[in-house]
């Protein structure tokens, strides 16, 4: 039986743009829509692409409170305002023009990979735009105006999902789409990510994190040290988030598949190759179809090698959910030659790489999964 998989492409999420020197660049998604065309996995079979159009505010204002949404509007057409109240200033969250509609325009392309599979026109759909998981209801945090993952969760619930499981594999802490549902039973929430607080973003994460009173051990979180490489990132993934999504039966599956966790990513430490992407693919693929009727929503999320990794890792995912098992490793010619001259360096022509030594850190990593297994199962 051949599946339906959806690829969402919203071109007029470029205007996501932090502006000149902002890690979170646009090109991040622009080359992964390119290099997955080049490739031809847009045409492959059971592919389509989804449009996309700006969610409305009863999408937003289920997850962000109205003052906060006003704040940005005033804020991205020239007003200053309280925008400072909400998180808005120079560093992480400057301010852009247009960023209401930026941010809608990213979270309407979550909601339309969402609602697609929900439909049942598609059982997987990837958002590579999306993935902004750390703004909160009322804060714009961590690069993140609105949060796509939240506001597609909060749609699905809003159309008669029950429970909906939600799994983060970027290198920071899920902490908005945790805050959000922090007190919700009917939506898990994992995330597994580098923590070394007070050091390094956002802090939190914790594996004493578990959900709120109304929605006990609704939280699960997988805190792993700087360092930790492939072996040791995917014991901890197969441990722990199969068994409790299981555990769960979910009717969706939503993965947030942040790539800032490779080893040459400037924004964190830890040490994974495209083979983890490769085998988190499969694993959440596999994982989909045994406990969530193959309904599966992937976004993108973080990741700043923007032309030398985000793209390849983003296609291994896409590759994956296209069911395409015959990938070839070499990457187009023509995407390569695009990619480094805009890059200014030459990018990998191949997706696999070379394989790290283990460190220290790894056995510390496996430490941090027997607690969490404790903690979950004992
Ligand atoms: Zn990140
Ligand atoms: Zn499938």
């Amino acid at each position: 039986m051949s599946e339906h998989v959806g690829l969402v492409l919203a071109p007029e999420a470029r205007i996501y743009d932090h502006g000149h020197g902002h890690p979170l660049r646009p090109e991040r998604v622009l080359l992964t829509w390119d290099l997955i065309a080049a490739i031809g996995l847009d045409r492959a079979a059971g592919v389509e692409t989804l449009g996309a159009s700006a969610a409305s505010m009863t999408d937003l204002e289920r997850v962000h409170t109205r003052p906060f949404i006003e704040a940005t509007v005033f804020a991205g057409h020239g007003g200053f305002g309280e925008a400072s109240a909400f998180g808005y200033g120079p560093g992480d969250n400057p301010i852009f023009p247009d960023m209401h509609e930026a941010g809608a325009i990213v979270c309407g392309a979550s909601i339309a990979a969402a609602r697609s599979v929900w439909l049942g026109e598609t059982e997987h759909a990837f958002n590579a735009a999306g993935g902004l998981h750390h703004a909160m209801p009322a804060r714009a945090s961590g690069f993140c105006v609105y949060n796509d993952p939240a506001v597609a969760i909060a749609w699905l619930l809003a159309e008669g999902a029950e429970r909906v499981a939600y799994v983060d594999v970027d290198v920071h802490h899920g902490d908005g789409v945790q805050a959000v549902f922090w007190d919700d039973p009917r939506v898990l929430t994992i995330s597994i990510h580098e923590y070394e607080p007070p050091f390094f973003f956002p802090g939190t994460g914790s594996i004493n994190e578990r959900g709120g009173p109304g929605a006990p051990g609704s939280a699960i979180n997988i805190p792993v040290p700087p360092g930790t490489g492939d072996a040791a990132w995917l014991e901890a993934l197969g441990a722990i988030v199969p068994r409790a999504v299981a555990d769960f039966c979910p009717d969706v599956l939503v993965t947030q598949l942040g790539c800032d966790t490779h080893h040459t990513d400037p924004l964190a430490q830890l040490r994974l190759t495209t083979a983890a992407y490769r085998e988190a693919a499969r694993l959440l693929h596999r994982l989909a179809h045994d406990v969530a009727g193959g309904r599966w929503v992937a976004t993108g999320g973080g990741g700043y090698r923007w032309a030398h990794v985000v793209p390849r890792a983003w296609t291994l995912y896409f590759a994956e959910m296209a069911g395409v098992t015959d990938l070839a490793d070499r990457l187009p010619a023509a995407w390569v030659e695009d990619a480094s001259a805009r890059a200014g360096s030459p990018v990998p022509a191949t997706f696999s790489e070379p394989s790290l030594e283990m460190l220290d850190a790894d056995a510390a990593a496996t430490d941090v999964t027997a607690a969490v297994i404790d903690i979950l199962w004992r």
